[in-house]
């Protein structure tokens, strides 16, 4: 039985990829499984929202993503003749349109840049973990069964999970009732090219987004008792958009149904799930990739902390409390979009009717963006005790992520979607020189330009140096901001909290170079 890799993701989907990207780059030895010969095809999963691009970002791959896809600068949404509302999307909010295949291209060639490489052909069949490793069984084409010990598993193996299975994990939820069609093709006619495009008319919903290459993707309920043809398609858009729209020259046309189902966990020992393995909805909002790159991030910091023996194994724990929780909130928000599209007529007046009173008060530019593009995920307090005093309204709660603060005018988005980490290091006694060095905490103190609290804080980061770095935020008001490296709120506090969390650090770092297998 061969014993060769720490880490053995199983299933070469966008999030297997990603998770063995995030932990190679930062050193852990991954190797990738798939059962199937070669790499899917199709478009699939075609929104990247900021969080997902800035997982590009940090791979590098994010110049050509952009060079190969569109960028969407609003949500117009259409609610009869003459009633169309353009929510505007600034540059932190923006997806990327990019076809799922393009995504696995370029994963897969950052995979083995980063000097790992997909095994195809290798379908995992058994599982069972034994002390401190897991055994497994892989099925070879023409049935060999190949037996292998690995550190840990990550079962990226999608909705239908061998991994979830053989860990007897239960897959509670249901299946939406509504079909979706699905086409791509060429549109002409009048619809704004650099939106995606949501035409609420009271007879039905339809969705037309721009393509790379000049095509469309179109989708919206399948009208009752209609066939999958060229037809239809274009009868949707006759009926619900406000015509002159012209579909021809399709490359798909399909149909599709989802579930809303979220795993019972998604942690068991050395094995973990990500991606659609531990969680489904309906893909109305295209929120499919973003959560499970969320999970591959969340995953890789901990799990690199832990193996290269900074980290207190405990907070892997952390994983599936708060996958979970962005699972269930998106599962939430899919949920109640995918209702609003099959309506009534009288349920579809009320609807836009509130869309146009949202829009006219300024809540939908506020609300949906931050909405759409992730943003608003929010964690429970996993890491450390409830923060002491953290302040509604001047310091962000635990668990919230932190772009979305501004703090004194000086704390933009600090490890964020356009943070750049250019502040990991500010302290320049902290001397960790690793390859994980940008998996540090971020201690953000706030307060006028001497205190004794900005010394306590420098001398709480020199501690932890291989761990968290400082910087000092000079306001008014006082208070600190412990960032994670995934750019999440771990704790808030005000003035004379520091000794709190001195304590409650401690409980995570390992001090000594020990390493976990
Ligand atoms: C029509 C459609 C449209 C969608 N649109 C969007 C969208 O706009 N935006 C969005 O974010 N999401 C969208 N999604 C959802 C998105 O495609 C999924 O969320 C995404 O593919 C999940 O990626 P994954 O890596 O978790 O799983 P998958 O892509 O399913 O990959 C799983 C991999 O595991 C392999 N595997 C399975 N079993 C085994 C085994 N026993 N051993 C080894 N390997 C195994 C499979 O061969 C496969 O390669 C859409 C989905 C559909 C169907």
């Amino acid at each position: 039985m061969s014993h060769q890799h720490r880490v053995l993701i199983v299933g070469a989907g966008p999030c297997g990829l990603m998770t063995a990207c995030e932990l190679r780059r930062r050193g852990i030895d991954a190797a990738v499984v798939d059962a199937a010969e070669k790499p899917q095809r199709g478009s699939r999963a075609i929104l990247l929202w900021p969080p997902s691009l800035r997982l590009y970002r940090d791979l590098g791959i994010l110049p050509e993503a952009e060079r190969r896809g569109v960028t969407i600068r609003a949500l117009s949404y259409y609610l009869g003749p003459g009633r169309t509302l353009r929510v505007p999307l600034p540059p932190a909010m923006a997806p990327l349109v990019l076809p799922q295949e393009v995504t696995d291209e370029l994963l897969g060639a950052e995979l083995e840049r980063l000097g790992g490489s997909v095994e195809w052909g290798a379908a995992l069949s058994s599982l069972a973990a034994a002390g401190d490793e897991v055994r497994v069984e892989l099925r070879r084409a023409g049935g060999t069964i190949e037996p292998r010990r690995v550190d840990w598993l990550i079962g990226a193996d999608g909705f239908r999970s061998t991994t979830r299975d053989a860990l007897g994990i239960e897959f509670a939820g249901e299946r939406l009732p509504t079909t979706f069609l699905l086409a791509e093709g060429d549109l002409t006619g009048d619809y704004d090219r650099e939106a995606v495009n949501y035409y609420l008319s009271r007879t039905g919903v339809v969705l037309v987004a721009p393509l790379p290459g000049g095509k469309v993707r179109i989708s919206g309920p399948l009208p009752e008792g209609s066939e999958v043809t060229g037809d239809t398609a274009q009868r949707m858009l006759d009926e619900r958009a406000p015509g002159g729209l012209r579909l021809t020259n399709l490359t798909l046309n399909t149909s599709f149904t989802s579930h809303e189902r979220i795993a019972a966990r998604l942690r068991v020992g050395r094995c973990f799930l990500v991606g659609d393995a531990a969680h489904t909805h309906s893909v109305v909002g295209g929120q499919g990739l973003n959560l499970g790159f969320g999970d591959a991030r969340n995953l890789a910091w901990k799990l690199a902390g832990v193996l290269d023996g900074r980290l207190d194994p405990k907070i892997l724990d952390s994983y599936d409390v708060e996958r979970r929780a962005a699972a269930e909130q998106v599962v939430r928000v899919t949920g109640r979009m995918a209702r609003q599209a099959v309506l009534s007529p009288f349920a579809a007046w009320m609807r836009n009717t509130l869309f146009s009173t949202a829009h006219r008060l300024g809540v939908l530019a506020r609300k949906l963006p931050p909405l759409y593009a992730g943003w608003s995920i929010r964690y429970p307090q996993t890491l450390f005790g409830p923060s002491p005093g953290a302040r509604a309204g001047f310091l962000p709660p635990a668990g919230a992520h932190s772009p979305e603060w501004t703090i004194g005018g000086g704390l933009h988005g600090a490890n964020g979607a356009n943070g750049a980490n250019g502040a990991n290091g500010a302290n320049g006694a902290n001397g960790a020189n690793g390859p994980n060095e940008k998996d540090r905490f971020e201690l953000v103190t706030i307060g006028p330009a001497d205190t004794s609290e900005r010394a306590e804080a420098a001398a709480f980061a020199d501690r932890h140096g291989a761990l968290v770095s400082h910087r000092h935020v000079v306001a008014g008001k006082q208070g600190f901001l412990l960032l994670r490296p995934d750019g999440f709120v771990a704790a808030s506090g005000r003035r004379g909290d520091l000794r709190w969390l001195a304590d409650e650090f401690a409980t995570l770092a390992v001090s000594t170079k020990e390493t976990h297998r």
